[in-house]
Protein backbone atom coordinates (compact mmCIF):
# COMPACT_ATOMS: atom_id res chain seq x y z
CA UNK A 1 0.00 0.00 0.00
CA UNK A 2 0.72 3.46 -0.87
CA UNK A 3 2.50 5.19 1.95
CA UNK A 4 0.21 8.20 3.01
CA UNK A 5 3.19 10.35 3.88
CA UNK A 6 3.74 10.11 -0.22
CA UNK A 7 0.01 11.62 -1.10
CA UNK A 8 -0.35 15.26 -1.37
CA UNK A 9 -3.08 17.65 -2.50
CA UNK A 10 -0.55 19.51 -4.12
CA UNK A 11 2.79 19.00 -5.55
CA UNK A 12 4.93 21.62 -6.78
CA UNK A 13 7.99 20.93 -9.18
CA UNK A 14 10.20 23.93 -8.66
CA UNK A 15 11.12 26.30 -5.56
CA UNK A 16 11.56 29.93 -7.43
CA UNK A 17 9.98 33.24 -6.68
CA UNK A 18 7.07 30.96 -8.74
CA UNK A 19 7.17 27.44 -6.93
CA UNK A 20 7.77 28.69 -3.55
CA UNK A 21 4.53 31.13 -3.09
CA UNK A 22 2.29 28.84 -5.05
CA UNK A 23 3.46 26.49 -2.17
CA UNK A 24 2.86 28.99 0.44
CA UNK A 25 -0.36 30.09 -0.99
CA UNK A 26 -1.63 26.24 -1.21
CA UNK A 27 -0.99 25.64 2.46
CA UNK A 28 -2.64 28.91 3.65
CA UNK A 29 -5.36 27.53 1.64
CA UNK A 30 -5.40 24.41 4.21
CA UNK A 31 -3.88 21.90 1.74
CA UNK A 32 -1.41 19.13 2.19
CA UNK A 33 1.38 20.13 0.09
CA UNK A 34 5.46 19.37 -1.00
CA UNK A 35 7.68 21.51 -3.25
CA UNK A 36 10.25 19.71 -4.35
CA UNK A 37 13.67 21.89 -5.80
CA UNK A 38 16.92 20.76 -6.88
CA UNK A 39 18.99 23.83 -7.17
CA UNK A 40 22.61 23.41 -5.73
CA UNK A 41 24.77 26.67 -5.22
CA UNK A 42 28.31 26.37 -6.28
CA UNK A 43 29.85 25.02 -3.10
CA UNK A 44 27.21 22.11 -3.20
CA UNK A 45 24.60 23.33 -0.75
CA UNK A 46 20.90 22.92 -1.60
CA UNK A 47 19.04 25.97 -1.18
CA UNK A 48 15.22 27.25 -2.64
CA UNK A 49 14.75 30.48 -3.89
CA UNK A 50 15.49 29.48 -7.48
CA UNK A 51 17.86 31.60 -9.93
CA UNK A 52 15.99 34.87 -8.63
CA UNK A 53 17.45 34.45 -4.99
CA UNK A 54 20.83 32.47 -5.95
CA UNK A 55 22.31 33.83 -8.77
CA UNK A 56 19.40 36.85 -10.23
CA UNK A 57 17.44 39.78 -8.71
CA UNK A 58 18.98 39.29 -5.24
CA UNK A 59 22.42 39.29 -5.52
CA UNK A 60 22.65 41.52 -8.24
CA UNK A 61 20.67 43.98 -6.48
CA UNK A 62 23.08 43.81 -3.94
CA UNK A 63 25.93 44.31 -6.00
CA UNK A 64 24.14 47.41 -7.94
CA UNK A 65 23.52 49.15 -4.24
CA UNK A 66 27.03 48.45 -3.53
CA UNK A 67 28.51 49.68 -6.65
CA UNK A 68 26.37 52.33 -6.93
CA UNK A 69 27.95 53.55 -3.13
CA UNK A 70 31.20 53.16 -4.27
CA UNK A 71 30.70 55.35 -7.79
CA UNK A 72 29.34 57.67 -5.62
CA UNK A 73 32.25 58.37 -3.42
CA UNK A 74 34.26 58.93 -5.90
CA UNK A 75 32.23 60.86 -8.40
CA UNK A 76 29.33 62.35 -6.13
CA UNK A 77 30.15 63.20 -2.39
CA UNK A 78 32.38 65.70 -3.39
CA UNK A 79 29.60 68.03 -5.02
CA UNK A 80 28.13 67.37 -2.06
CA UNK A 81 30.82 68.93 0.08
CA UNK A 82 32.33 65.89 1.76
CA UNK A 83 35.54 64.89 0.80
CA UNK A 84 36.92 61.59 1.30
CA UNK A 85 40.02 60.43 0.88
CA UNK A 86 41.46 56.70 0.47
CA UNK A 87 37.90 54.88 -0.22
CA UNK A 88 39.40 51.64 -1.82
CA UNK A 89 37.46 48.68 -3.20
CA UNK A 90 37.57 45.21 -1.13
CA UNK A 91 35.60 43.44 -3.56
CA UNK A 92 35.80 39.95 -1.28
CA UNK A 93 33.97 41.98 1.20
CA UNK A 94 31.08 42.99 -1.12
CA UNK A 95 30.86 39.85 -2.75
CA UNK A 96 30.77 37.98 0.99
CA UNK A 97 27.79 40.81 1.99
CA UNK A 98 26.07 39.43 -1.59
CA UNK A 99 26.97 35.88 -0.44
CA UNK A 100 25.50 37.14 3.67
CA UNK A 101 22.55 38.35 1.63
CA UNK A 102 21.44 35.42 -0.22
CA UNK A 103 22.21 33.34 2.56
CA UNK A 104 19.69 35.07 4.63
CA UNK A 105 16.98 34.97 1.91
CA UNK A 106 16.96 31.67 0.48
CA UNK A 107 17.21 30.11 4.35
CA UNK A 108 14.22 32.33 5.13
CA UNK A 109 12.36 30.36 2.83
CA UNK A 110 12.87 27.03 4.70
CA UNK A 111 11.08 29.31 7.72
CA UNK A 112 8.38 30.47 5.47
CA UNK A 113 7.50 26.45 4.51
CA UNK A 114 7.69 25.97 8.19
CA UNK A 115 5.78 28.30 9.24
CA UNK A 116 3.15 27.34 6.77
CA UNK A 117 3.48 23.15 6.56
CA UNK A 118 5.40 22.57 3.64
CA UNK A 119 7.08 19.79 2.98
CA UNK A 120 10.46 20.85 1.38
CA UNK A 121 12.18 18.08 -1.32
CA UNK A 122 15.14 18.98 -2.29
CA UNK A 123 16.45 16.85 -5.10
CA UNK A 124 14.98 16.40 -8.33
CA UNK A 125 11.38 16.18 -9.52
CA UNK A 126 10.10 14.12 -12.41
CA UNK A 127 6.35 14.19 -13.25
CA UNK A 128 4.90 10.80 -14.36
CA UNK A 129 1.65 9.81 -15.67
CA UNK A 130 -1.81 10.04 -13.78
CA UNK A 131 -0.23 13.03 -11.08
CA UNK A 132 2.41 10.60 -9.64
CA UNK A 133 5.91 12.57 -9.25
CA UNK A 134 9.14 10.67 -8.94
CA UNK A 135 11.59 12.28 -6.34
CA UNK A 136 15.45 11.62 -6.54
CA UNK A 137 16.44 13.10 -3.28
CA UNK A 138 20.38 15.03 -3.36
CA UNK A 139 21.62 11.92 -1.57
CA UNK A 140 20.22 9.61 -4.83
CA UNK A 141 17.55 8.18 -2.89
CA UNK A 142 14.17 7.68 -4.42
CA UNK A 143 10.23 8.02 -3.68
CA UNK A 144 7.29 7.97 -5.25
CA UNK A 145 4.45 10.87 -4.26
CA UNK A 146 0.92 11.64 -5.40
CA UNK A 147 -0.88 14.52 -6.13
CA UNK A 148 -4.44 15.77 -6.49
CA UNK A 149 -2.63 18.98 -8.31
CA UNK A 150 0.78 18.98 -9.54
CA UNK A 151 2.04 22.78 -10.69
CA UNK A 152 5.32 22.71 -12.78
CA UNK A 153 7.37 25.95 -11.63
CA UNK A 154 11.23 24.90 -13.29
CA UNK A 155 11.98 28.05 -14.27
CA UNK A 156 14.26 29.02 -16.86
CA UNK A 157 18.08 28.97 -17.98
CA UNK A 158 20.67 31.19 -20.16
CA UNK A 159 20.73 30.82 -23.87
CA UNK A 160 23.85 29.54 -25.43
CA UNK A 161 25.36 31.81 -28.56
CA UNK A 162 27.10 28.95 -30.44
CA UNK A 163 29.46 31.64 -31.70
CA UNK A 164 30.23 32.11 -28.05
CA UNK A 165 30.07 29.03 -26.15
CA UNK A 166 30.31 28.96 -22.36
CA UNK A 167 34.23 28.72 -21.26
CA UNK A 168 34.47 29.57 -17.70
CA UNK A 169 35.45 31.27 -16.37
CA UNK A 170 36.82 33.78 -19.69
CA UNK A 171 33.17 33.72 -21.15
CA UNK A 172 30.10 33.16 -18.81
CA UNK A 173 26.74 33.11 -18.23
CA UNK A 174 25.19 36.22 -15.81
CA UNK A 175 25.67 33.66 -12.28
CA UNK A 176 29.29 33.60 -13.35
CA UNK A 177 29.59 37.93 -13.90
CA UNK A 178 28.09 37.84 -10.20
CA UNK A 179 30.89 36.19 -9.44
CA UNK A 180 34.21 37.48 -10.57
CA UNK A 181 36.74 37.85 -7.48
CA UNK A 182 38.75 40.26 -9.55
CA UNK A 183 37.42 43.78 -11.34
CA UNK A 184 38.15 42.76 -15.14
CA UNK A 185 40.34 45.11 -16.83
CA UNK A 186 38.11 45.30 -20.32
CA UNK A 187 34.81 43.40 -20.25
CA UNK A 188 32.59 42.74 -22.93
CA UNK A 189 28.82 42.31 -23.10
CA UNK A 190 27.26 40.25 -25.54
CA UNK A 191 23.26 41.76 -25.51
CA UNK A 192 22.40 44.93 -24.20
CA UNK A 193 19.24 43.64 -22.01
CA UNK A 194 18.12 43.50 -18.40
CA UNK A 195 21.27 41.22 -17.55
CA UNK A 196 23.71 42.97 -19.77
CA UNK A 197 22.79 46.51 -18.68
CA UNK A 198 22.76 45.62 -14.67
CA UNK A 199 25.83 43.50 -14.87
CA UNK A 200 27.92 45.87 -17.13
CA UNK A 201 26.72 48.94 -14.92
CA UNK A 202 28.13 47.07 -11.08
CA UNK A 203 31.35 45.85 -13.08
CA UNK A 204 31.71 49.53 -15.07
CA UNK A 205 31.37 51.27 -11.55
CA UNK A 206 34.03 49.23 -10.13
CA UNK A 207 36.26 50.78 -12.95
CA UNK A 208 36.47 48.03 -16.23
CA UNK A 209 36.21 49.38 -19.29
CA UNK A 210 32.47 48.00 -20.33
CA UNK A 211 31.66 47.44 -24.06
CA UNK A 212 28.24 46.23 -24.93
CA UNK A 213 27.13 44.51 -28.32
CA UNK A 214 23.74 44.33 -28.97
CA UNK A 215 22.91 42.94 -32.11
CA UNK A 216 19.40 45.00 -33.23
CA UNK A 217 20.08 48.53 -34.27
CA UNK A 218 17.33 50.13 -31.25
CA UNK A 219 18.64 50.13 -27.80
CA UNK A 220 15.95 48.44 -26.00
CA UNK A 221 13.69 48.50 -28.47
CA UNK A 222 11.07 46.62 -26.62
CA UNK A 223 10.41 49.54 -24.51
CA UNK A 224 8.87 52.88 -24.91
CA UNK A 225 11.60 54.47 -27.70
CA UNK A 226 11.48 57.91 -25.98
CA UNK A 227 11.96 56.14 -22.53
CA UNK A 228 15.09 54.20 -24.28
CA UNK A 229 16.84 56.90 -26.12
CA UNK A 230 16.89 59.23 -22.80
CA UNK A 231 18.25 55.76 -20.96
CA UNK A 232 21.03 55.03 -23.73
CA UNK A 233 22.21 58.92 -23.16
CA UNK A 234 22.60 58.80 -19.86
CA UNK A 235 24.08 55.54 -19.45
CA UNK A 236 26.78 56.21 -22.11
CA UNK A 237 27.85 59.40 -20.02
CA UNK A 238 28.25 56.85 -17.32
CA UNK A 239 31.00 54.78 -19.59
CA UNK A 240 28.84 51.93 -20.88
CA UNK A 241 30.05 51.93 -24.38
CA UNK A 242 26.86 50.31 -26.06
CA UNK A 243 27.23 49.28 -29.60
CA UNK A 244 24.06 48.96 -31.61
CA UNK A 245 23.51 46.59 -34.64
CA UNK A 246 26.71 44.24 -33.81
CA UNK A 247 26.07 40.98 -34.89
CA UNK A 248 28.75 38.79 -33.14
CA UNK A 249 30.34 36.24 -35.29
CA UNK A 250 33.03 34.28 -32.92
CA UNK A 251 34.51 34.25 -30.12
CA UNK A 252 37.92 32.66 -28.78
CA UNK A 253 39.82 32.30 -25.43
CA UNK A 254 43.42 33.10 -26.23
CA UNK A 255 45.75 33.09 -22.93
CA UNK A 256 44.06 35.88 -20.82
CA UNK A 257 42.16 37.39 -23.35
CA UNK A 258 39.04 36.78 -25.25
CA UNK A 259 39.06 37.32 -28.35
CA UNK A 260 35.59 38.83 -29.98
CA UNK A 261 35.09 39.03 -33.91
CA UNK A 262 31.42 41.25 -34.34
CA UNK A 263 29.83 42.97 -37.65
CA UNK A 264 28.63 46.24 -37.90
CA UNK A 265 27.32 48.45 -40.45
CA UNK A 266 31.11 49.83 -40.98
CA UNK A 267 31.82 45.78 -41.91
CA UNK A 268 33.92 43.28 -39.47
CA UNK A 269 35.09 44.49 -36.51
CA UNK A 270 37.29 43.18 -33.60
CA UNK A 271 37.34 43.49 -29.50
CA UNK A 272 39.75 42.01 -27.07
CA UNK A 273 38.56 41.68 -23.72
CA UNK A 274 39.71 40.01 -20.36
CA UNK A 275 36.42 38.75 -19.85
CA UNK A 276 33.12 38.23 -22.21
CA UNK A 277 29.25 38.09 -20.19
CA UNK A 278 26.64 36.39 -22.91
CA UNK A 279 23.38 37.92 -22.10
CA UNK A 280 21.33 37.57 -25.08
CA UNK A 281 18.25 36.06 -22.95
CA UNK A 282 16.69 33.12 -21.07
CA UNK A 283 15.10 29.89 -22.39
CA UNK A 284 12.44 27.88 -20.72
CA UNK A 285 14.21 25.07 -18.61
CA UNK A 286 12.46 21.57 -18.46
CA UNK A 287 15.46 18.94 -18.70
CA UNK A 288 14.26 15.95 -17.13
CA UNK A 289 10.78 16.87 -15.59
CA UNK A 290 8.00 15.40 -17.64
CA UNK A 291 8.29 11.76 -17.77
CA UNK A 292 6.48 9.62 -20.91
CA UNK A 293 2.91 10.22 -21.37
CA UNK A 294 2.42 12.93 -18.88
CA UNK A 295 0.38 14.71 -21.55
CA UNK A 296 2.07 17.86 -21.35
CA UNK A 297 2.76 19.75 -24.32
CA UNK A 298 5.66 22.60 -25.09
CA UNK A 299 5.18 24.97 -27.89
CA UNK A 300 7.38 25.20 -30.20
CA UNK A 301 9.89 27.66 -28.03
CA UNK A 302 10.32 25.05 -25.50
CA UNK A 303 7.39 27.05 -22.87
CA UNK A 304 5.44 24.50 -20.75
CA UNK A 305 1.65 25.19 -22.98
CA UNK A 306 -0.70 26.84 -20.47
CA UNK A 307 -4.38 28.99 -20.90
CA UNK A 308 -4.46 32.39 -19.25
CA UNK A 309 -4.68 30.60 -15.86
CA UNK A 310 -2.12 28.30 -16.58
CA UNK A 311 -3.69 25.32 -17.12
CA UNK A 312 -1.36 22.80 -18.63
CA UNK A 313 -4.32 21.25 -20.30
CA UNK A 314 -3.71 17.78 -18.03
CA UNK A 315 -6.65 17.46 -15.48
CA UNK A 316 -4.75 18.66 -11.99
CA UNK A 317 -1.34 19.75 -14.05
CA UNK A 318 -0.39 23.19 -13.72
CA UNK A 319 2.57 25.37 -14.61
CA UNK A 320 3.86 28.73 -13.69
CA UNK A 321 6.78 31.81 -14.07
CA UNK A 322 9.58 31.07 -16.37
CA UNK A 323 8.81 27.56 -18.15
CA UNK A 324 5.61 29.36 -19.37
CA UNK A 325 4.68 32.46 -22.01
CA UNK A 326 4.81 35.64 -20.47
CA UNK A 327 7.84 38.03 -19.41
CA UNK A 328 10.51 36.21 -17.42
CA UNK A 329 10.14 38.25 -14.36
CA UNK A 330 10.00 36.97 -10.68
CA UNK A 331 6.83 39.14 -9.93
CA UNK A 332 4.79 37.46 -12.79
CA UNK A 333 5.60 34.61 -11.93
CA UNK A 334 4.40 34.90 -7.94
CA UNK A 335 1.23 36.05 -9.12
CA UNK A 336 0.91 32.80 -11.26
CA UNK A 337 1.76 30.95 -8.48
CA UNK A 338 -0.47 32.29 -6.14
CA UNK A 339 -3.43 32.50 -8.44
CA UNK A 340 -2.80 28.79 -9.39
CA UNK A 341 -2.94 27.63 -5.74
CA UNK A 342 -6.32 29.77 -5.40
CA UNK A 343 -8.14 28.35 -8.39
CA UNK A 344 -6.55 24.73 -6.89
CA UNK A 345 -8.52 25.80 -3.40
CA UNK A 346 -11.74 26.71 -5.23
CA UNK A 347 -10.78 30.95 -4.29
CA UNK A 348 -11.37 32.99 -7.04
CA UNK A 349 -7.67 34.18 -8.89
CA UNK A 350 -6.42 35.97 -11.53
CA UNK A 351 -3.41 37.94 -13.16
CA UNK A 352 -3.52 41.33 -15.16
CA UNK A 353 -1.28 40.66 -17.39
CA UNK A 354 -1.54 44.09 -19.18
CA UNK A 355 -0.43 45.65 -16.27
CA UNK A 356 3.20 43.70 -15.07
CA UNK A 357 6.11 46.46 -14.45
CA UNK A 358 9.44 46.26 -15.77
CA UNK A 359 11.92 47.23 -13.93
CA UNK A 360 15.90 47.82 -15.09
CA UNK A 361 18.05 48.34 -12.37
CA UNK A 362 20.62 51.08 -13.41
CA UNK A 363 21.33 54.35 -12.16
CA UNK A 364 19.20 55.97 -13.25
CA UNK A 365 16.53 53.18 -13.15
CA UNK A 366 14.16 52.53 -16.23
CA UNK A 367 10.59 51.32 -15.42
CA UNK A 368 7.71 51.14 -17.42
CA UNK A 369 4.28 49.37 -17.07
CA UNK A 370 1.34 49.03 -20.02
CA UNK A 371 1.91 50.46 -23.38
CA UNK A 372 4.94 51.91 -24.66
CA UNK A 373 3.70 55.37 -26.88
CA UNK A 374 4.65 53.16 -30.28
CA UNK A 375 1.85 50.14 -29.29
CA UNK A 376 -0.75 53.04 -28.65
CA UNK A 377 0.16 54.62 -31.67
CA UNK A 378 0.15 51.35 -33.20
CA UNK A 379 -2.80 50.61 -32.45
CA UNK A 380 -4.79 53.71 -33.77
CA UNK A 381 -6.45 54.96 -30.55
CA UNK A 382 -6.12 58.96 -29.98
CA UNK A 383 -3.86 59.43 -27.35
CA UNK A 384 -2.07 62.06 -25.26
CA UNK A 385 1.10 61.94 -23.79
CA UNK A 386 2.71 64.05 -20.30
CA UNK A 387 6.11 64.34 -19.62
CA UNK A 388 7.93 65.73 -16.57
CA UNK A 389 11.67 65.95 -15.97
CA UNK A 390 13.42 64.90 -13.03
CA UNK A 391 15.49 68.15 -13.29
CA UNK A 392 12.61 70.39 -12.24
CA UNK A 393 12.65 68.15 -9.35
CA UNK A 394 13.33 69.65 -6.26
CA UNK A 395 13.35 66.09 -4.28
CA UNK A 396 15.76 64.79 -7.16
CA UNK A 397 17.75 67.70 -7.15
CA UNK A 398 18.34 67.65 -3.86
CA UNK A 399 19.59 63.90 -4.03
CA UNK A 400 21.81 65.19 -6.91
CA UNK A 401 20.15 62.97 -9.39
CA UNK A 402 17.92 65.22 -11.10
CA UNK A 403 17.99 62.94 -14.47
CA UNK A 404 15.58 61.75 -16.81
CA UNK A 405 11.68 61.96 -16.86
CA UNK A 406 8.06 60.21 -15.52
CA UNK A 407 6.42 60.26 -19.05
CA UNK A 408 2.45 59.14 -18.90
CA UNK A 409 0.52 58.32 -21.91
CA UNK A 410 -3.69 58.31 -21.41
CA UNK A 411 -6.66 58.18 -23.61
CA UNK A 412 -7.68 61.19 -25.45
CA UNK A 413 -11.27 60.00 -25.39
CA UNK A 414 -11.57 58.53 -21.51
CA UNK A 415 -8.64 59.39 -20.49
CA UNK A 416 -7.72 56.07 -19.48
CA UNK A 417 -3.67 55.81 -18.57
CA UNK A 418 -2.51 53.29 -20.96
CA UNK A 419 1.12 52.94 -19.69
CA UNK A 420 3.70 54.63 -17.47
CA UNK A 421 7.71 55.30 -18.71
CA UNK A 422 9.82 56.46 -15.99
CA UNK A 423 13.63 57.03 -16.48
CA UNK A 424 15.60 58.34 -13.31
CA UNK A 425 15.94 58.28 -9.62
CA UNK A 426 13.90 55.41 -7.82
CA UNK A 427 11.98 54.65 -11.17
CA UNK A 428 11.50 51.10 -9.88
CA UNK A 429 9.57 52.05 -6.82
CA UNK A 430 8.12 55.02 -8.14
CA UNK A 431 6.25 52.64 -11.19
CA UNK A 432 4.27 51.28 -8.15
CA UNK A 433 2.02 53.99 -8.01
CA UNK A 434 1.44 53.78 -11.96
CA UNK A 435 0.45 50.13 -11.29
CA UNK A 436 -1.91 50.96 -8.53
CA UNK A 437 -3.46 53.29 -11.23
CA UNK A 438 -3.66 51.05 -13.76
CA UNK A 439 -5.09 48.26 -11.67
CA UNK A 440 -7.60 50.40 -10.72
CA UNK A 441 -8.35 51.61 -14.58
CA UNK A 442 -7.15 55.15 -13.23
CA UNK A 443 -7.49 58.09 -15.41
CA UNK A 444 -4.44 60.88 -15.77
CA UNK A 445 -7.33 63.26 -14.18
CA UNK A 446 -7.45 60.74 -10.97
CA UNK A 447 -3.44 60.93 -10.94
CA UNK A 448 -4.12 64.90 -10.88
CA UNK A 449 -6.25 65.42 -8.18
CA UNK A 450 -4.39 62.70 -5.94
CA UNK A 451 -2.16 64.77 -3.55
CA UNK A 452 1.33 64.15 -3.21
CA UNK A 453 3.94 64.79 -0.45
CA UNK A 454 6.36 67.66 -1.48
CA UNK A 455 9.21 67.09 -2.02
CA UNK A 456 9.02 63.87 -2.99
CA UNK A 457 10.12 61.84 -6.35
CA UNK A 458 6.38 60.78 -6.50
CA UNK A 459 5.00 64.47 -7.65
CA UNK A 460 7.21 63.37 -10.94
CA UNK A 461 3.94 61.06 -11.66
CA UNK A 462 1.89 63.46 -10.75
CA UNK A 463 3.08 66.64 -12.54
CA UNK A 464 3.85 63.96 -15.76
CA UNK A 465 -0.34 63.73 -15.34
CA UNK A 466 -0.61 67.28 -15.22
CA UNK A 467 1.24 67.64 -18.46
CA UNK A 468 -0.77 65.72 -20.46
CA UNK A 469 -3.56 67.77 -20.40
CA UNK A 470 -0.78 70.59 -20.49
CA UNK A 471 -1.47 71.71 -17.08
CA UNK A 472 1.86 70.82 -15.10
CA UNK A 473 2.70 73.80 -12.47
CA UNK A 474 6.36 72.71 -11.97
CA UNK A 475 7.53 72.55 -16.00
CA UNK A 476 6.80 73.89 -19.03
CA UNK A 477 4.04 72.81 -20.82
CA UNK A 478 4.53 71.98 -24.66
P1 LIG B 1 13.58 29.88 -11.24
O1 LIG B 1 13.86 31.04 -10.35
O2 LIG B 1 14.51 29.56 -12.32
O3 LIG B 1 13.35 28.63 -10.30
C1 LIG B 1 13.13 27.35 -10.78
C2 LIG B 1 13.62 26.36 -9.75
O4 LIG B 1 13.18 25.07 -10.13
C3 LIG B 1 15.14 26.29 -9.65
O5 LIG B 1 15.54 26.28 -8.31
C4 LIG B 1 15.48 24.98 -10.33
O6 LIG B 1 16.65 24.38 -9.80
C5 LIG B 1 14.24 24.15 -9.96
N1 LIG B 1 13.98 23.02 -10.85
C6 LIG B 1 13.93 23.00 -12.21
N2 LIG B 1 13.58 21.79 -12.66
C7 LIG B 1 13.43 21.01 -11.56
C8 LIG B 1 13.09 19.64 -11.35
N3 LIG B 1 12.80 18.85 -12.38
N4 LIG B 1 13.05 19.19 -10.08
C9 LIG B 1 13.32 19.98 -9.02
N5 LIG B 1 13.63 21.28 -9.17
C10 LIG B 1 13.69 21.78 -10.40
N6 LIG B 1 13.42 39.21 -12.34
C11 LIG B 1 12.83 40.24 -11.71
O7 LIG B 1 11.60 40.28 -11.64
N7 LIG B 1 13.56 41.24 -11.14
C12 LIG B 1 14.91 41.25 -11.18
O8 LIG B 1 15.53 42.15 -10.65
C13 LIG B 1 15.56 40.18 -11.83
N8 LIG B 1 16.90 40.14 -11.89
C14 LIG B 1 17.51 39.07 -12.50
C15 LIG B 1 18.90 39.06 -12.58
C16 LIG B 1 19.55 38.01 -13.19
C17 LIG B 1 21.05 38.00 -13.26
C18 LIG B 1 18.79 36.93 -13.73
C19 LIG B 1 19.48 35.76 -14.36
C20 LIG B 1 17.41 36.95 -13.67
C21 LIG B 1 16.75 38.02 -13.07
N9 LIG B 1 15.37 38.10 -13.01
C22 LIG B 1 14.76 39.15 -12.40
C23 LIG B 1 14.53 37.05 -13.58
C24 LIG B 1 14.06 36.11 -12.46
O9 LIG B 1 15.18 35.57 -11.81
C25 LIG B 1 13.18 35.00 -13.03
O10 LIG B 1 12.12 35.56 -13.75
C26 LIG B 1 12.64 34.15 -11.91
O11 LIG B 1 13.66 33.57 -11.14
C27 LIG B 1 11.73 33.03 -12.46
O12 LIG B 1 11.20 32.32 -11.40
P2 LIG B 1 10.80 30.77 -11.56
O13 LIG B 1 10.38 30.35 -10.20
O14 LIG B 1 9.87 30.62 -12.68
O15 LIG B 1 12.13 30.03 -11.98
P1 LIG C 1 16.88 40.32 -22.61
O1 LIG C 1 15.90 39.73 -23.52
O2 LIG C 1 16.48 41.37 -21.65
O3 LIG C 1 18.08 40.96 -23.46
C1 LIG C 1 18.82 40.23 -24.39
C2 LIG C 1 19.41 41.21 -25.38
O4 LIG C 1 20.34 40.51 -26.17
C3 LIG C 1 18.38 41.82 -26.32
O5 LIG C 1 18.56 43.20 -26.37
C4 LIG C 1 18.67 41.13 -27.63
O6 LIG C 1 18.37 41.92 -28.76
C5 LIG C 1 20.15 40.87 -27.52
N1 LIG C 1 20.65 39.78 -28.34
C6 LIG C 1 20.05 38.60 -28.63
N2 LIG C 1 20.85 37.84 -29.39
C7 LIG C 1 21.99 38.54 -29.58
C8 LIG C 1 23.20 38.29 -30.27
N3 LIG C 1 23.41 37.14 -30.91
N4 LIG C 1 24.16 39.23 -30.25
C9 LIG C 1 23.97 40.39 -29.59
N5 LIG C 1 22.84 40.69 -28.93
C10 LIG C 1 21.86 39.77 -28.91
O7 LIG C 1 17.57 39.07 -21.88
P2 LIG C 1 18.60 39.05 -20.68
O8 LIG C 1 19.17 40.39 -20.44
O9 LIG C 1 19.50 37.90 -20.95
O10 LIG C 1 17.67 38.67 -19.47
C11 LIG C 1 16.96 37.42 -19.45
C12 LIG C 1 15.68 37.53 -18.70
O11 LIG C 1 15.91 37.79 -17.33
C13 LIG C 1 14.83 38.66 -19.24
O12 LIG C 1 13.63 38.11 -19.69
C14 LIG C 1 14.59 39.57 -18.10
O13 LIG C 1 13.25 39.92 -17.99
C15 LIG C 1 15.04 38.80 -16.87
N6 LIG C 1 15.75 39.74 -16.00
C16 LIG C 1 15.03 40.72 -15.40
C17 LIG C 1 15.68 41.67 -14.63
C18 LIG C 1 14.87 42.74 -14.00
O14 LIG C 1 13.67 42.61 -13.93
N7 LIG C 1 15.49 43.80 -13.50
C19 LIG C 1 17.05 41.63 -14.49
C20 LIG C 1 17.75 40.64 -15.15
C21 LIG C 1 17.08 39.70 -15.90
Amino acid sequence: MKNKADAFDVVVIGGGPAGYPAAIRAAQNQLSVACIDEWKNRDGSAAFGGTCLNAGCIPSKALLESTELYHRVHEEFAVHGIKVSGATLDLAQMQKRKGGIVRGMTQGILALFKAAGVTPLQGHGRLLAGRRIEFIAHDGSRRELSARHVVLASGSAPIELRSAPFAAPHIVDSWGALDFDAVPKRLGVIGAGVIGLELGSVWRRLGAEVVMLEALPDFLAFADQQLAKEALRHLRKLGLDIRLGAKVTGAAVAGATVDVTYEDAKGAQRLAVERLVVAIGRRPYTQDLLGPDTGVQLDERGFISVDHACRTGVEGVWAIGDCVRGPMLAHKGKEEGVMVADLIAGRFGEVNYKVIPSVIYTAPEIAWVGLTEEQVKASGRQYKTGVFPFLASGRARALEQATGFAKIVAARDDDEILGVHIVGPMAGELIAEAVLAMEYSASSEDLQRTIHAHPTLAEALHEAALAADKRSIDAINR
